[in-house]
């Protein structure tokens, strides 16, 4: 099979998966946009994708996101960082993401600011909140008690406009029970910031558990793009 005629194979199931989640869990089908993650795939693919009308695309990466972002800077998409970010990147994060979804700590909104402020435009922010029982070494992910103090250095630094939430499901847990934890995360984050509707939820196996916990967005690589390797 042509590398276009695999990716709109898969494209098709992925969506058709959101729609019958959707459909079960009750929600209007155009709840869900798709964030397709493109790290480790090289820019033609991105480029595919936008043809197949594609609007939103993921990286995890500084680098390699800069690279393909410039590279694909006439697409007109909308680039989504949801990778580990190192303070003395995010600045230069900010300069080319369209959504920073990966916002787990204070020290961060400051050069996100600085970033947007150099392209003179707004950054969405989403803040990640880990879904690792209390206790465990967190890897990513602000813990849920100190969301509020996150939220409040963001909505300060200016130039960012705070949209929500963003988890992973931690692995080896069933990821209904943990998007279940999400959800009252979500509940009670949505009390004091209501405009802040967005749940950046679900990868390629786990993406309907998700979507029933109230994801409006999922992240989906590997069902789209193939197997990434396993080297680097
Ligand atoms: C890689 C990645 C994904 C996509 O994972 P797949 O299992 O390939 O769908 C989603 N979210 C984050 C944060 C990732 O790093």
């Amino acid at each position: 099979m042509s590398r276009p005629d695999e990716i709109a194979a898969n494209l098709d199931v992925v969506r058709h998966r959101i729609v019958a989640a959707c459909v079960e869990a009750g929600r209007p089908e155009d709840d869900v946009s798709l964030v397709v993650v493109t790290k480790f795939f090289p820019a033609s693919d991105v480029r595919l994708l936008a043809e197949m009308g594609v609007t939103d695309v993921g990286e995890n990466r500084h680098q390699e996101a800069e690279a393909k972002a410039f590279e694909c800077a006439d697409l007109g998409l909308r680039w989504h960082f949801i990778g580990g970010l190192q303070s003395n990147k995010a600045a230069a994060v900010a300069s080319y993401a369209d959504v920073v979804e990966s916002v787990d700590r204070p020290k961060l909104a400051g050069p996100l600011a600085r970033g947007a402020q150099a392209r003179g435009r707004d950054v969405d922010v989403l803040l990640q909140v880990s879904l690792d029982p209390p206790g465990a070494d967190n890897r990513s992910g602000a813990r849920p008690d100190d969301l509020a103090d996150l939220a409040r250095r963001v909505e300060e630094a200016g130039m960012l406009r705070l949209r929500g939430l963003m988890a992973v499901a931690p692995l080896g847990e069933d990821p209904d029970a943990a998007f279940a934890r999400l959800a009252d995360v979500r509940q009670s984050f949505l009390h004091d910031h209501p405009q802040a509707t967005a749940l950046s939820a679900g990868m390629s196996g786990d993406l309907e558990a998700a979507i029933r916990h109230g994801a409006t967005h999922v992240r989906v690589g590997s069902a789209v793009l193939g197997e990434r390797p396993t080297v680097q």
